[in-house]
């Protein structure tokens, strides 16, 4: 298993880390700060700086298989191929690789800090709109969010909702609650598409607002990267709302021009 540093410190941006298996899934450590693909967030990008100072340039970070093509607690780091078709086990053992060698993992942290500002900014969304989610995709260029309505929804009067969150600069804060108090509160829950990130007994979740009752601007399990205060996620606009079917209403969010 893998253990996710980003999880702790979304901020974190690199840690040494052991290499402890490579295969056809890519590269796996023993900790890393690399987010894996899940909950709607890409997976992070970034490099791996290998002891005698080479860098290997990771693309996308998914969550290990097993052979049932179940999610394993491994983290897969997969590096940038010549040629999409090559083997991924081939370019590690080609690059030197092997098991045991410390490496540094460092994030692209650019990259990353677009997709915090558009999670939380899709947390804010939960907000404005109460309706359920059945969808939803984060990118570093642009997020979607589908809704379960057939209501219209007003882009100006979104993007001016979020412009008031951000400036209202509203904390964030990551806890955790019981799979048991969570199946107590299935309000809790605004996402049909993506489950809760359960497994431990304990449910991760993000909270928007400050601590006391009358503050609450947002609660739910999450298991994504977010900033640590709205502010920080600067002009966030919505650039489209589409009718994706009779029944959902999709929020395009990009970073204003
Ligand atoms: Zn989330």
């Amino acid at each position: 298993m893998t253990q996710t540093l980003f999880r702790e410190d979304a901020y974190r941006t690199e840690c040494t880390a052991t290499v402890t298996a490579l295969s056809e899934q890519g590269l796996v450590l023993d900790r890393t700060v690399f987010y894996p693909l899940g909950g709607g967030q890409a997976g992070d990008a970034g490099v791996l700086l290998l002891a005698d100072g080479r860098e290997l340039a990771i693309t996308d970070t998914r969550k290990g298989k097993n052979d049932e093509g179940q999610f394993t607690e491994a983290i897969c780091h997969l590096p940038a191929l010549p040629d999409p078709a090559a083997s991924v086990l081939d370019h590690l053992l080609n690059a030197g690789l092997k098991i045991g060698d410390v490496v540094t993992a460092r994030v692209d942290w650019a990259r990353r800090h677009r997709l915090m500002r558009f999670h939380t900014t899709t947390h804010l969304l939960c907000h404005l709109v109460p309706q359920l989610v059945n969808g939803c995709s984060i990118t570093p260029d642009y997020a979607r969010l589908d809704f379960s309505m057939t209501d219209p929804l007003d882009k100006d009067a979104l993007t001016a909702g979020i412009a008031r969150l951000v400036a209202a600069a509203h904390p964030l804060a990551v806890g955790s609650i019981s799979d048991a108090e969570l199946d107590a509160n299935p309000a809790l829950v605004k996402s049909m598409s993506v489950q809760p990130p359960r497994g431990s007994g304990q449910v991760r979740t993000i909270r928007i607002g400050g601590p006391g009752p009358d503050q609450m601007i947002d609660l739910q399990p999450c298991g994504g990267t977010h900033v640590a205060n709205t502010s920080e996620i600067g002009a966030v606009v919505v650039t489209k709302i589409e009718k994706k079917s009779a029944t959902t209403r999709r929020v395009v969010l990009g970073f204003a021009a």
